[in-house]
């Protein structure tokens, strides 16, 4: 359990500089709501987050493989129990796939139950002549595009930490009540591979069955698979909520970010002298960071200092996200600066920040062949260096929406409009999800 009461030493991040930060109109008011989260109980435990960055150790070694997945930005609308349910089931189920694909354990992570906040290219939104401050994630102002709306209100930070209570509740009783077991969760895949657009996964599919059943039929004992360690994950932020989301661990004195078992720190935020990486420095948990196209050797060993000066393995996951026309070149010093300092990190593809463009009917979108290029792009870089690669870090949904161009069921310009449901970028449906499973999974195999 945390202290409670220990006065948290804080870590120096309010010292540094910190962007992408609101400017909320009442001070007051912001005190108030952190010092009243600063009495809640943690939305994550020690012990779990320990398990997590074990882990990621084994990732990073090629022991295991990483699926981190969920929206772009959640919403305080969508936090519904089916949401949540058909987000999980297409986790999971991607997670079967992987599984048989890699031969290995797939840690299973979502980019859900806090993931609330969102890092902006400008401040100010315009539209037909009106300009407004930008819409911030729902922990920070409303989307809808009023000047009210879009002011930023610390209160929201209490709703976002209750929402991710709730998602976390609900996740854990569908994991640990029997509703992830491998049995039931591979025959959802069935249905998967029952459409005709998805026939070349059939004999894949059967391959996974007949395991299925020797594994029956050997006598293993299914019950022991019932429960599953599903973890959640978000970016770090905003630095008042993690600030107040910090408890001191009473067995080993250990701070944690007790907000998620993995916070990661966005492309945007990733100065190594700079607040997110101070704040995320000071804490326990597991941590990413997102790195693009113009990151050199430098900043990653600058970024190795800070945050894993020791080289702890599973402390530190770096997430490429360099496009898939420049991942064949861009990766590979990076990948060779952090050989050559020797300290390990969990190598992990982002394919999707890389890959954002408008559509000619001017929808953010992105096209499913790029994405699956840039995670091949990866695993051929890695390959040829004699690294590891750990893990695909995806925006994802449950639903049906049609946002991403392209998959098996062929979504061209004219269907975005059908269902473009999404309040910041593009995510795979739940088909492009699994066709994107069953695509991984043949990479990992060769
Ligand atoms: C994101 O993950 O939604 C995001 C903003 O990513 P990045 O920091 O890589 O641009
Ligand atoms: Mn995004």
């Amino acid at each position: 359990m945390y202290e409670t009461d220990a006065a948290t030493p804080t870590p120096s991040w309010r010292e540094r500089p910190a962007s992408q930060q609101p400017s909320y109109p009442d001070r007051g008011a912001l005190e108030a709501v952190t010092s009243d989260l600063r009495s809640r109980p943690p939305l994550v435990f020690a012990g779990e987050v320990d398990s997590l960055r074990r882990a990621m150790a084994a990732a990073s070694e090629g022991r295991a493989f990483v699926l981190m997945g969920g929206d772009c930005a959640e919403s305080f609308q969508d936090n519904t129990a089916d949401n949540i349910r058909l987000k999980l089931q297409t986790i999971l189920q991607m997670a079967a796939v992987l599984t048989y694909g890699a031969s290995t354990p797939v840690i299973k992570i979502g980019r859900m139950a806090g993931q609330y906040a969102k890092p902006r290219s400008t401040d100010t939104e315009t539209r037909e002549g009106v300009t407004l401050p930008s819409y911030r994630g729902d922990s920070v102002n409303d989307h809808a595009f009023t000047a009210e709306a879009r002011v930023p209100d610390p209160q929201r930070m209490l709703d976002a930490y209750l929402r991710a209570g709730t998602t976390l509740n609900l996740i854990r009783s569908f994991t640990m009540g029997g509703y992830a077991d491998l049995r039931e969760v591979h025959s959802w895949n069935r249905g998967f591979t029952d459409n005709p657009a998805y026939s070349r996964f059939e004999s894949f599919a059967g391959e996974i069955d007949r395991a299925m059943r020797f594994m029956e039929a050997a006598g293993v004992d299914f019950d022991a698979l019932r429960q599953v360690d599903f973890y959640a994950a978000h970016e770090a932020l905003l630095l008042e909520y993690e600030d107040a989301m910090i408890r001191q661990d009473s067995r080993s004195g250990r701070l944690y970010d007790t907000s998620a078992h993995l916070l990661w720190i966005g492309e945007r935020t990733r100065g190594p002298r700079d607040a997110h990486v101070a704040l995320l420095a000071g804490v326990h948990n597991p941590v990413g960071v997102k790195i693009g196209p113009s990151t050199t050797g430098d900043d990653v060993r600058a970024l190795m200092d800070e945050l894993n000066p020791d080289g702890d393995p599973g402390r530190l996951t770096l997430i490429t996200r360099m496009g898939s026309g420049r991942i064949r070149e861009a990766l590979p010093p990076i990948v060779e600066a952090v050989k050559a300092d020797g300290r390990p990190v969990t190598w992990v593809t982002d394919p999707m920040h890389g890959n954002t463009i408008t559509s000619e009917n001017g929808y953010k979108t992105r096209r499913f062949d790029t994405i699956l290029d840039e995670v091949r792009g990866f695993f051929e870089v890695h390959r040829a260096a004699g690294t590891v690669p750990g893990g695909i870090h995806v925006e994802l949904t449950g639903d049906d929406v049609t946002e991403v161009l392209g998959g098996g069921e062929h979504i061209d310009e004219a269907a975005l409009e059908e269902r473009y449901e999404t309040l910041v970028d593009p995510r795979l449906n739940h088909q492009q999800s699994l066709e994107t499973a069953f695509e991984v999974a043949e990479m990992l195999r060769r």
